[in-house]
């Protein structure tokens, strides 16, 4: 005998054998990209209180497993988008600042031909302020901000003749007091973010000169340089503990956190490269973490030392970090009392963007000695 319907709220993980009653919204097929085969079909599921469910359908067996994920779907206006970039991975992704009446943003990352698709979009409706619903949609949580980000299942739909889309074109024109064929084109942001406003861009010089109005301060500035060198004998990396990222201690074989007070042999290696940068008006260095030294040397640091096995240490870079000299980049730094009292200077960069091939070129009357040569990486 059947059990009774449940609603999808009603399930959890333990629950089984129960029967439910909705209706399928969408189905997808997820594909393997390196094989190019199916791995499995995905549906969403909606019942009658207008609860999604994603089930996973793995090949043809009967169970579904289901998942707790929930697709979403928005409709905003493009005000803002960043660089068609390709990550280490290969994974090719836009990041995309959609507004409501509210004036509210959210942050969109769409990927691989998801980001191609949307980059064609912004060529071919460049002349017209940008509607656009898009489809299932994952939301993803970072510290406090929340960020949606594309799935198998999304679709992108641009100035459609839809209602809801009229209605946020009618509304924006309304709280903006724009005519509504005269509403804001997306813009190109160089560090695509929903709430910051935007960033105070200064030289290196002024960098050096700034003075923070109190000790506790911490400045963000951004700063258009080019890298000139590697700094030799801080190292590349370091061994990171996985609670309190900090650098982990090597003791008798054994590794151990100070800060955590306890053994940390489950460390992950991190970049840490400190680069010499300059402009037209000084030189300085500028601390690259993980996240924004991968993005440049294109490998995360699991692969470097698994290739570099037999590399003398942590203290010789790899000739495929050195690529990096000669890149010009706009970088968002933080100024706080380690630099401006210390005296260090080391700004820790937050994030980065590579500008564009066309501009990239080593200022050369004062960088003696520097390659912009690249080197290969094989
Ligand atoms: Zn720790």
């Amino acid at each position: 005998m059947a059990p009774p319907l449940s609603l999808l709220s009603a399930l959890s993980s333990q629950t089984d054998a129960c029967a439910v009653l909705v209706r399928v919204t969408r189905v997808w097929e997820s594909i393997n990209k390196r094989s190019n085969q199916l791995m499995y079909t995905n549906i969403i599921l909606v019942d009658e209180e207008d609860n999604h469910m994603l089930a996973t359908e793995f090949e043809d067996m009967p169970n579904y497993v289901a998942n707790v994920k929930c697709l979403i779907e928005v409709v905003g206006m493009v005000i803002g988008y960043g660089q068609l970039e390709t990550r280490s991975n290969g994974a090719r992704k836009i990041d995309v600042v959609l507004t409501n009446a509210r004036n509210e943003k959210i942050v969109v990352a769409l990927w691989e031909s998801k980001a191609s698709q949307f980059h064609e979009l912004l060529i071919a409706e460049k002349d017209v302020p940008l509607i656009v619903v898009i489809t299932g949609l994952m939301v993803k949580k970072f510290s406090d901000k929340v960020l949606l980000s594309s799935s198998d299942a999304t679709r992108i739909y641009a100035n459609i003749d839809y209602t809801p889309v009229k209605d946020l074109r009618n509304a924006i024109a309304a709280a903006t007091g724009n005519a509504a064929e005269n509403l804001p084109k997306p813009t190109y942001n160089r560090f695509v973010t929903a709430e910051e406003p935007t960033l105070q861009d200064l030289t290196i010089k002024e960098i050096l000169e700034t003075t923070l109005p109190n000790s506790a301060a911490v400045l963000r500035r951004t700063c258009e340089a080019t890298i000139v060198a590697i700094l030799q004998g801080e190292g590349w990396y370091y061994n990171c503990c996985p609670r309190c990222s900090r650098k982990v201690q090597a003791v008798e074989g054994d590794y151990y956190c100070n800060n955590c007070a306890k053994e940390a042999n489950d460390f992950k290696p991190r970049y840490k490269v400190i680069v010499r940068v300059e402009d037209t008006s000084a030189r300085t260095t500028f601390t690259l973490f993980n996240k924004e030294a991968e993005q440049l040397i294109g490998v995360p640091v699991e692969t470097l030392l698994t290739q570099f096995s037999e590399a003398p240490g942590m203290t010789v870079i790899p000739p495929i970090i050195n690529n990096i000299i000669g890149k010009m980049c706009a970088f968002d730094i933080k100024i706080n009392s380690y630099n401006t009292e210390r005296g260090y200077e080391e700004y820790t960069v937050y994030r980065l963007s590579e500008c564009p091939e066309t501009t990239k070129e080593a200022p050369d009357s004062h960088a003696p000695g520097k390659s912009t040569k690249r080197q290969k990486t094989g």
